[in-house]
């Protein structure tokens, strides 16, 4: 029995509203219904999904500053709704430095990498982001599909630069024990639930494992469903304050942290 299902099911607003993690806006491979922020924003709000922390569809790809002036196009068509992570490609320290600065500046929450452009994640072009990272406690979203080498590096960048909020996406899609590990081995890590092929008891696997504390949702809207994604997390065996943690309460304390540290 939820009284959070049930209100949701029946077409009711939550008491709080959901925060998302891990979405992507902007122009992808193959067909997107609706690529403007106020489609995006209508989805938001029928799903209460109050605010959304968003990289670019093609974050994984090497023309990052068009992707991150896309993304501060969405911002700025829906303020405080859509909010913002710099993608990063690291030809260099001096230009990832420049663009995290700039993007910052311009609004950003927080920094989105992804290794499919071949590089690892402590490659030393991605320091200048990390560092300031650090010094404003942001978060970091990984994109991660459980390879050992991915959370090693992930890892040994949680010890040096300990402020991050990290973030492993796709909570599970590959041997989830190894999330649970990673995400115990420093205190700021956390796992987001994003992952389409989810198999039944993933998400209250993941919470036993690895305590409720340290469970984010993320839809990675548009690749997902956003509406799929938070009925996974809905219609989990847990109890209603244990799917307020990971719907809301993890992502506001990550977020107050960051808005705390730029007063
Ligand atoms: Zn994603």
């Amino acid at each position: 029995m939820s009284a959070l299902l049930d209100k949701l099911r029946a077409g009711e607003a939550p008491d709080f509203g959901v925060i998302d993690l891990h979405g992507h806006v902007g122009r992808y491979a193959y067909p997107i219904p609706d690529l403007a922020a106020e489609g995006l924003l209508e989805v938001l709000d029928r799903v209460h999904v109050e605010h959304i922390v968003c990289s670019h569809m093609q974050c994984m790809g090497r023309n990052m500053d068009w992707g991150n002036r896309e993304v501060l196009a969405y911002m700025q068509a829906c303020p405080g709704r859509i909010l913002g992570y710099v993608s990063l490609f690291p030809a260099s320290p001096a230009e990832v430095q420049t663009q995290v600065e700039q993007c910052l500046a311009d609004g950003f929450t927080g920094l989105k990498l992804h290794d499919h452009n071949g590089f690892p994640y402590d490659d030393p072009a991605y320091l200048p982001a990390y560092a300031i990272a650090n010094e404003r406690a942001l978060p970091v979203l990984f994109h991660t599909w459980g390879q050992d080498r991915q959370f090693a590096a992930i890892l040994r960048l949680a010890e040096r630069f300990p402020e991050l909020s990290v973030i492993l996406a796709h909570g599970g899609s590959q041997n989830p024990d190894l999330y649970i590990k990673t995400a115990l081995a420093a205190p700021r890590i956390y796992i987001d639930t994003c992952f389409s092929a989810c198999r039944r008891g993933l998400v209250e696997y993941l919470v036993a494992g690895a305590g409720a504390d340290r469970i984010v949702f993320g839809s990675d809207c548009y690749f997902y469903s956003l509406t799929q994604q938070l009925g996974k997390i809905l219609g989990a065996k847990l109890d209603d304050l244990t799917k307020q943690r990971i719907l809301r309460d993890n992502a506001a304390g990550i977020l107050g942290r960051c808005a705390q540290q730029g007063e």
